[in-house]
């Protein structure tokens, strides 16, 4: 009897994936990470919707030509500013001669440079690949990151690996960080002083882990990077050169959760970094080192 219910909930699996493609977390139902419970569930696509809906299947990559923004073909394409001692005969400090990633949790993760080291519960460095192509960076940890001291783990973290699969990546695959290792105070935004104090240690671990890409999400994180005050409007939908790799900036799952009708654009934005990342790969297996 049951050998019969699988089977049957296996086929209906399969017609719904033959008549609409594998579900998308662009059409996912609409939820909150706390509060009031779930909100109206948008994600119950319309037919008209289910029309529009994109394949998830990882798409071709543009045509390859000379006008392509593409990131610095093999590394290294980033270094870090360097952070200028004072004094005739100062040093670097020791965190900025890290020469791994371990090293450089071990200079840093007891930081107090700003106020947020004394009200975190634990600092969240980052997570995944060290020789990643693509670091996905955030803003700041959440009370659940805080308290696992690992980024994206709460509902926006599984989320985040949702969208990351829709694109043909595994967590695994990619770095995930945040601008800032600690985290504020109730979740509210980093103050510009906290962002300048804490972005040197972001660029060391880019520098470190030399991407091509960075998926950066939210406009808070993308300003913190790119020093100037953005909205996302300004910045997503489009690939932004940031020395030697290449930015695309999408929303913050955090947002998409609060903002479902948001998922959709983020979609296409995933689908940007898909297709310039395969043509990336499809340069660099021309032009071998
Ligand atoms: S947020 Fe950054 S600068 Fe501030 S204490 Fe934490 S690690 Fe140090």
């Amino acid at each position: 009897m049951a050998g019969t219910l699988r089977a049957q909930l296996l086929q209906w699996v399969r017609v719904r994936q033959a008549l609409l493609g594998p579900r998308c977390f662009w059409e996912e139902p609409a939820r909150v990470e706390s509060g009031s419970g779930a909100i109206p569930d948008p994600g119950h696509a319309s037919q008209q919707q289910r029309a529009q809906a994109p394949s998830v299947a990882v798409p071709n990559p543009p045509a390859l030509s000379e006008e392509l923004p593409l990131p610095v073909l093999e590394p290294p394409r980033f270094r870090m500013p360097v952070v200028q001692p004072s004094g005739l005969f100062a040093q670097l400090p020791p965190w900025q001669q890290s020469q791994t990633l371990e090293e450089l949790y071990e200079h840093i993760h007891t930081c107090t440079a700003c106020p947020l080291g004394l009200t975190r519960t634990n600092f969240v460095f980052g997570t995944g690949n060290p020789q990643a192509e693509i670091v996905v960076i955030g803003e700041a940890p959440g009370a659940e990151e805080d308290a696992r001291g690992e980024p994206f783990v709460g509902a926006a973290g599984q989320l985040l690996t949702r969208m990351l699969a829709a694109i043909g990546l595994q967590r695994e695959e990619v770095y995930i960080c945040n601008i800032l290792k600690c985290r504020p105070p109730g979740n509210r935004r980093p103050l510009p002083q906290e962002v300048a104090t804490c972005r040197p240690y972001l660029w060391k671990q880019l520098e470190l882990i030399q991407p091509a890409f960075l998926l950066v999400l939210g406009a808070t994180a993308a300003s913190a990077l790119l020093e100037r005050e953005h909205k996302i409007a300004e910045l997503r939908g489009r690939p932004i050169p940031l020395q030697g790799m290449l930015m695309v900036v999408t929303y913050h799952p955090a947002a998409l959760l609060r903002n479902p009708q948001w998922k959709r654009p983020a979609w296409e934005d995933l689908q940007l970094l898909r297709q310039l990342y395969d043509a990336y790969r499809a340069r660099r297996a021309s032009h071998p080192a």
